[in-house]
């Protein structure tokens, strides 16, 4: 069942749960709740608005790789750290094209593509408007990270029929400078709010296990509920630890923070696509299972994610059949 189709009944109880005034002192709260607790408010939460059995599948495509001039400390994109990830200029049509039709026939509603920018050029975006174009006409919905937008580079991209743009809060201002320092964390709100503007779905997100404490991820997590409307998907990524980036050799998230993350995420964005992201290969099934009972019901799928590895297809498939979980269908 699609967010935007759920019973009446579900709608009369959605209303009163959705809230854009939650206070620090609850959300830390949230987080601090015993496990059992905290997974049963989240799921009586996550049934109230989903299919509790269906899980959104994404693909992603990185359509220009590497030679980033940001300085994001997890990202092996970055042209200022020394990683393994090789240049690579942006895609052409057809090869786009061809992944996001393999993309649909393994069972994917959405296809994203994520280019390494700090902003696009004009020229530049016109070709992304035509795989935007291209991607659509195959049936599959459209996804977007370019980086910064100006308001006419935005509208530009919804007039192509792009649905959603994916740009992440990453983490909480107050830890936001350790993270990036090549834009403010008010330079993410605006392309934020340029996006909505233009009417365009919004995909909103972050980052944990970056050495943040936990009222940074309260903080994050009450930033994205605070946003005028909740974004449409919110992606929570565990960082995948790369060889070269500043971020390599952080500490470990205890798992289940992460799961009480996922939760937190559920209670406060009740009618959003919980995304599990970044890091699923370090997870086990058991842990994916309890993201998924904590309120997470979409996935990516296939075998990288940008440059990093992700589960292989079958095992996602193996891991769906062993939970009775269903992929769901643009018509579904
Ligand atoms: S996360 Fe995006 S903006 Fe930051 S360095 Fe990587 S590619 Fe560039």
């Amino acid at each position: 069942m699609r967010a935007d189709s759920v019973n009446v009944q579900s709608v009369s109880h959605a209303v009163t749960d959705i809230r854009h005034d939650w206070q620090l002192a609850e959300v830390k709260a949230l987080f601090r709740l015993p496990f059992n607790d905290l997974l049963y408010r989240a799921q009586a939460v996550h049934r109230r608005h989903f299919d509790a059995n269906e899980i959104q599948i994404s693909s992603l495509l990185s359509i220009k790789t590497g030679a980033c001039s940001e300085d994001c400390a997890y990202c092996p994109q970055s042209a200022r750290y020394d990683t393994a990830v090789k240049r690579e200029h942006l895609m052409p049509l057809e090869d786009v094209l061809k992944a996001a039709a393999q993309a649909k026939a393994q069972g994917a509603s959405r296809f994203c593509m994520g280019a390494a920018w700090r902003s696009p050029k004009d020229r530049d975006l016109e070709q992304v408007a035509r795989m935007i174009e291209g991607v659509s006409s195959l049936g599959l919905e459209t996804c977007v990270t370019l980086g910064m937008l100006t308001d006419r580079q935005a509208h530009r991209l919804k007039e192509a029929g792009l649905d959603y743009y994916n740009h992440n809060l990453d983490t909480s201002e107050a830890y936001y400078a350790e993270i990036i320092t090549t834009r403010t964390y008010q330079d993410r709100l605006d392309t934020l709010r340029r996006v909505r503007d233009a009417g365009i779905h919004v995909c909103c997100g972050g980052i944990v296990g970056m050495g943040e404490s936990e009222d940074d991820r309260a903080k994050l997590l009450l930033e994205l509920a605070a946003l005028p409307q909740h974004p449409e998907s919110v992606p929570i990524n565990l960082l995948v630890q790369v060889a070269g980036t500043p971020l390599a050799g952080t500490e470990k998230l205890d798992p289940f923070i992460f799961v009480r993350t996922i939760a937190v995420a559920r209670i406060l964005m009740p009618a959003s696509r919980v995304r599990l992201s970044a890091g699923r290969t370090a997870m086990s099934d058991e842990m994916q299972a309890l993201c998924f009972f904590a309120g997470a019901n979409s996935i990516f799928y296939g075998e990288r994610l940008l440059t990093t590895e992700n589960p292989l297809v079958e095992r996602d498939r193996g891991l769906f059949d062993r939970l009775g979980l269903r992929m769901e269908t643009l018509d579904s």
